[in-house]
């Protein structure tokens, strides 16, 4: 997704410095095959968009950021503006960042997607529906 701001605190990709700022790493979202802010949503607000990427639907989100205390990785967001969870959603499958790269040190390869929720993930979105269909 684009903030549209030029502010690196709002964006979804962010930049480690290693060995005492002797080197540097880029860090987004893995759309990683748990999606542990998928599953910890408690109102279903994050779902797989047609790029493929776990994504918030904003008019769902209820701001309570369980997603981002959920992430592993630190990359899922909260905008303390609209009160509501954000994430990298790959720009549709076109990714702004990779695109803006000046070195090409971010490269985008469109993967099969069809089993990026995981078994944990697929259990445990099973069970949740199950109980709120009693
Ligand atoms: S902040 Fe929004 S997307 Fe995140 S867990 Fe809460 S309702 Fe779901
Ligand atoms: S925001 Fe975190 S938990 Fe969610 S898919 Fe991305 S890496 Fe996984």
């Amino acid at each position: 997704m684009q903030t549209g701001l030029f502010q690196p605190s709002k964006s979804v990709i962010r930049v480690s410095p290693f060995e005492g700022y002797t080197s540097y790493a880029p860090y987004t979202c893995t759309q990683c095959a748990e999606g542990w802010c998928m599953t910890a949503c408690p109102v279903g607000a994050i779902q797989i968009n047609a790029a493929g990427a776990k994504d918030v639907v904003d008019d769902t989100c209820v701001g309570c950021k369980l997603c981002t205390i959920a992430c592993p990785y630190g990359t899922m967001f909260y905008d303390g503006d609209t009160r509501k969870a954000y994430k990298c959603n790959l720009c549709g499958g076109a990714p702004a960042c990779a695109s803006a790269c000046p070195t090409e040190a971010i490269t985008f390869e469109d993967v099969e997607t069809a089993d990026w929720i995981g078994d944990f993930a697929a259990e445990r979105t099973a069970r949740v529906l199950a109980v709120e269909a009693r």
